[in-house]
Formats: C-alpha cells, structure tokens, sequence
C-alpha cells in the first residue's frame, strides 16, 4: 500500500538498495534526509556525485583515492620492497590504523570465490605479478582466513614462488571467517608480526 506517495517511496527504495540498509533503516534515512535543511541535503547528493565522479583505482596498488596514485604509494619514506596483499581497501585501511606497517600495499578488490563465479581472473593477480617484475623482496599475503581468503592466498603464493621472491602469510589467531575490517588492531599486528614463509 502506498502510505507516503512516489517520491517518498523512491527515496526509500534507492537508500534500501545499498548493502546493509534494510527497509526499516532505509525509512529512517528517508525521513531524516527530508528533514535535513535543504542546502545539507544538496551537499550529501554532490557528495555522492563527486565521490563517484572522482575516485579512482590507485595506479600502482589498486585501492581507491582520488590521484593517479594513492597517498601511501606516492610516499618514498614507505619500503616499496615489501607488498602486502589484501582483499580490499577496508583492510588496507585497518592495517594502516595500527600505524606500524610501513611497506605498500596491493589491493586484490575480491577473493577468488568459486561459487560465486568470481575466478582468478577476476581479481587484481595480473597487476600484482606485475609489480614483482620490480624490485620486491617480500610478498605478505593477508587475505582473510574464510575459506575464500585461504584459497586466493594458496593461489597467490604458487603464483608468486616460481619468481624466488620471499612469500609470507598473515599468522592466524585472525578469527575463522573475520573480516579484518573487524579485528581490532592488536590481533592484526600479531597476525603480521607472526607471519610464516610460506
Ligand atoms: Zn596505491
């Protein structure tokens, strides 16, 4: 039944597309935003606008900024020699919160995931075989620990010990299907101080 009429309804069907907001959270929104003043209302949609306008993938590491490359891989001061791989900017961000890692980074943006049809080819593997043409010493692998996670970090690392280059994982002590987003920034400095060669 049609209780608030088309626009009000639109509204909440747009915001209840986007992951994580169910129906009661989309009209909570909804209303909220029509009773913003008009001129916030106008910032948050150019907001949107801009932010997928202007965003991009990181030349180099694949995360999302809004230069040709992202801040940490413009940063000489970071160790360009060590690379950590991790499933998406979310975890890039976690990692960097502990503020104690300081080599770059390679954003694979998906794990490999059979059922769901997403194959190796669909993840950023070939950019990072790439960069291990350059100069590279090691390759921390820092997937996840779902099954998904292990599986793209096994794929990961055949791919990358042909090349004689050191290739690490992520201790675990992660919890089993964790998001590392997550995990609080004592257990991932653990998990990154223990790592083991693979
Ligand atoms: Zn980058």
């Amino acid at each position: 039944m049609d209780y608030y009429g088309s626009q009000i309804n639109n509204l909440i069907a747009q915001l209840g597309s986007l992951p994580g907001i169910g129906q009661k959270s989309a009209q909570r929104l909804a209303f909220h935003i029509i009773n913003m003043p008009q001129e916030k209302v106008e910032q948050l949609a150019a907001s949107l606008t801009d932010a997928r306008q202007h965003v991009r993938y990181c030349r180099d590491c694949g995360t999302l900024t809004d230069q040709e490359l992202c801040p940490i891989c413009a940063d000489m001061k970071r160790d360009h020699h060590t690379i950590m791989v991790v499933e998406t900017s979310r975890d890039l961000a976690a990692y960097e919160r502990t503020g104690r890692y300081e080599g770059v980074y390679h954003v694979l943006q998906g794990v490999i995931n059979p059922q769901l049809g997403i194959g190796p080819a669909d993840i950023r593997l070939k950019e990072l075989m790439h960069r291990l043409q350059g100069d590279v010493d090691e390759v921390i692998i820092a997937t996840g620990s779902s099954l998904e996670g292990e599986t793209t970090a096994m794929y990961i690392s055949k791919l990358v010990k042909p090349t004689g280059i050191k290739v690490t994982r992520i201790a675990s002590g992660v919890p089993v299907g964790g998001d590392l987003e997550y995990i609080d920034e004592v257990t991932l400095l653990r998990a990154l101080d223990g790592r083991v060669e693979l």
